[in-house]
C-alpha cells in the first residue's frame, strides 16, 4: 500500500542513521574492551539460543545513604538466592517494600551488589559490557516511555536497523496492529507527549512489541500497579506469554493471578526468599503465599461485585 511504503522509507532512512552511529559507538568502545568472553559467553554467537542461565547468588544490597559511595545504608537485600534456567520463567512477587523493583534494578545494573554475585551464564554481570548485556537483556516495564513521535517509530525503537516487515510482526504478536487499525492515522498516528494519546493497555503493548524486536535472551517484565479491566489484562497476559516463550524470562509481579504459570515463584519479603515454589507448591505450604492469594481472591470478587453494581444503574 502506498502509506506502508512511504513508511518503510522514512524509516529505513532513520534506522540507516541510528545504525551508524551504533556502529561508531561500537568502535570508539571496542578499543576498551573488558573480556570478550564474557561477553561470548550472553552472545547471540552461542549455539544456544532458548535464554541464558540467571543466578543470583548470596546477594546483599543497601541503598546508600547521605552520599556515601556504596552500601552502608539499610539492607534492603539480604542474601537472596535464586535461579532460572535457560528458557525457564520465575516470579518474584511478595508485599510491598520486600525488594523487588530493587532486585530488577541489579538484574541492569543500574546498581550493583554489595555482596554476592548475578550471574549470567555462570559470568557476573560486572564483567559484561554494558553493550552486551543491553543486546541480551530486555524489559517491559511498569511504565513505558514513548517518545512523541509516530506508533511506528516507538515500536522501532526497540531495535534500530529493525525492517518494517519486523516492526509489523512484533506489533502483531504483542495484539498492537488491532489498536494501531482503528486509529485515523494508523501507523503514522503521532502518540502525543508521554504517549498521552494511547491508553495504559496500548502503551504496554508498544513496550511489549518493542521488546519482541528485541529477541532478548532474557526477558525482565515489570508488572504495572495499576490494574487494567480483565479482558485487556488477560491479553497483555496471552502476549507477555507468548514473548516469554522460549526464553529466559523474570516476571516482578503484584497480582498473583498473573504468575501462576511460571515454573518457579519466589516470595521475597524483607529482603528475603521467605518462600519458593510452583503456585501449587506455595497454596499447599500455607504461608506468605497462600494468605496474600486468599487476600486478593477477596479483593477481586469485591471488586466484580461493585463493579456489577455500577454498571447496573
Ligand atoms: P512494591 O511492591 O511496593 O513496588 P518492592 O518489593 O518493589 O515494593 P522496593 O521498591 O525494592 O520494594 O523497595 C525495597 C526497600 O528499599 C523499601 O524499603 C524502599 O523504601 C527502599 N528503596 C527503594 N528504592 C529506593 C531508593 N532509590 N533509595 C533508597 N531506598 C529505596
Amino acid at each position: 500500500s502506498h502509506s506502508s511504503s512511504s513508511n518503510s522509507e522514512t524509516l529505513q532512512q532513520q534506522q540507516q542513521q541510528e545504525a551508524e552511529s551504533n556502529a561508531e559507538r561500537r568502535a570508539s568502545n571496542g578499543a576498551a574492551s573488558t573480556s570478550s568472553t564474557a561477553a561470548d559467553a550472553i552472545g547471540s554467537s552461542s549455539s544456544s539460543r532458548q535464554g541464558l542461565r540467571l543466578e543470583l547468588r548470596d546477594v546483599s544490597f543497601g541503598y546508600a545513604e547521605g552520599g556515601m559511595a556504596s552500601g552502608g545504608g539499610r539492607q534492603v537485600l539480604k542474601g537472596v538466592s535464586l535461579s532460572a534456567e535457560p528458557g525457564e520463567s520465575i516470579a518474584i512477587v511478595g508485599p510491598s517494600g520486600g525488594g523487588k523493583s530493587t532486585l530488577l534494578r541489579l538484574l541492569v545494573r543500574l546498581y550493583d551488589a554489595d555482596g554476592g554475585q548475578v550471574l549470567l551464564n555462570g559470568v557476573d554481570v560486572r564483567e559484561l559490557q554494558q553493550d552486551s548485556l543491553r543486546a541480551a537483556v530486555a524489559v517491559v516495564p511498569q511504565d513505558t516511555v514513548l517518545f512523541n513521535d509516530t506508533i511506528v517509530h516507538n515500536v522501532a525503537y526497540g531495535r534500530p536497523g529493525a525492517t518494517w516487515g519486523e516492526v509489523q510482526a512484533a506489533a502483531a504478536a504483542a495484539q498492537l496492529d488491532a489498536a494501531v487499525g482503528r486509529m485515523p492515522l494508523g501507523w503514522q498516528t503521532v502518540v502525543g507527549e508521554r504517549g498521552l494519546k494511547l491508553s495504559g493497555g496500548e502503551k504496554q503493548r508498544v513496550a511489549i512489541a518493542r521488546a519482541f524486536l528485541r529477541r532478548p535472551r532474557l526477558l525482565i517484565c515489570d508488572e504495572a500497579t495499576s490494574a487494567l479491566d480483565t479482558a485487556t489484562e488477560r491479553g497483555i497476559q496471552a502476549s507477555l506469554r507468548a514473548l516469554a516463550a522460549g526464553r529466559t524470562a523474570v516476571f516482578v509481579a503484584h497480582r498473583l493471578s498473573t504468575v501462576q504459570g511460571c515454573d518457579r515463584i519466589y516470595v521475597l519479603a524483607d529482603g528475603r526468599v521467605a518462600e519458593q515454589g510452583t503456585h501449587a507448591q506455595l497454596m499447599a505450604a500455607r504461608g506468605i503465599y497462600f494468605e496474600m492469594w486468599q487476600m486478593q481472591r477477596a479483593q477481586q470478587a469485591l471488586e466484580d461485585h461493585l463493579q456489577q453494581e455500577g454498571g447496573s444503574d
